[in-house]
């Protein structure tokens, strides 16, 4: 009982004796690696039902997406990145780094899935914004064809990934690509990506078993914002 006493009151005086130390202030500041927080979701959970159901939200957006933010605010303070100063600098210093590989992975997830539920939006899809649709034509020959190539996309990405609407800078076209796990168009610099579907199956499995295709029908079809890729289009 003495000992423990003791030894918690040494640990006691310590602790204040180090906080009260300039030095150990200075250090604190010193390694203050900047902190994400998980963005609120742009809509209810409930209101994409039934195309991707409450639950499903609930679990990818505060399980998943938490876990990657609280991941990255592990990783990032013992690392040299946290002098970094946005979280797209994180991923564009980390990625093809096989030393940072964790860091990237929480980061990209944590950007990609931010830009996902930005993607949706209740009573989506349909036809684009006149402009937009135009572009679509020119560069897919139709939106059906884009649908073709996004659910095409979805089913040969080998695993987990994503698949992309992006602008091509270097072909000055629209296109359509998918990334394996974590990976993101952000890291090539001739892509400016305008709307992301989640093809890892937890975005999907709770409403569609392994139906990877019909949810991507679906996520197309029914939630698709278009607004945002117009506006992502405009300012690329
Ligand atoms: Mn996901």
């Amino acid at each position: 009982m003495t000992t423990h006493f003791s030894r918690r009151h040494w640990l006691t005086t310590t602790a204040t004796i180090l906080g009260s130390s300039p030095f150990w202030a200075h250090a604190a500041e010193k390694s203050a690696a900047p902190r994400f927080e998980l963005p609120a979701l742009p809509w209810d959970a409930a209101a994409l039902d039934p195309v991707i159901s409450a639950s499903t939200i609930g679990q990818h957006h505060g399980k998943h997406h938490a876990a990657y933010v609280n991941n990255l605010n592990r990783l990032l303070p013992s690392s040299p990145l946290m002098d970094a100063s946005s979280l797209v600098d994180v991923i564009q210093r980390s990625a093809r780094n096989d030393a940072q590989r964790a860091i990237f992975n929480n980061a990209a997830q944590v950007w990609n899935h931010t830009f996902y539920w930005q993607s949706l939006r209740p009573k989506g899809g349909g036809t684009p914004p006149s402009e937009l649709a135009k572009r679509i034509d020119a560069d897919f020959g139709s939106l059906a064809a884009l649908r073709e190539a996004t659910l095409s996309a979805s089913t040969d990405q080998f695993g987990a990934g994503w698949v992309w609407l992006v602008l091509d800078k270097t072909q000055k076209k629209l296109a359509v690509v998918k990334t394996g796990n974590a990976d993101t168009p952000l890291t090539q610099e001739n892509l400016v990506p305008l709307a992301t579907i989640d093809v890892w199956e937890h975005a999907y499995y709770l409403d569609y078993q392994s139906r990877r295709k019909d949810y991507a029908a679906a996520v197309f079809d029914k939630l698709l914002n278009w607004d945002f890729v117009a506006a992502n289009l405009a300012k690329a």
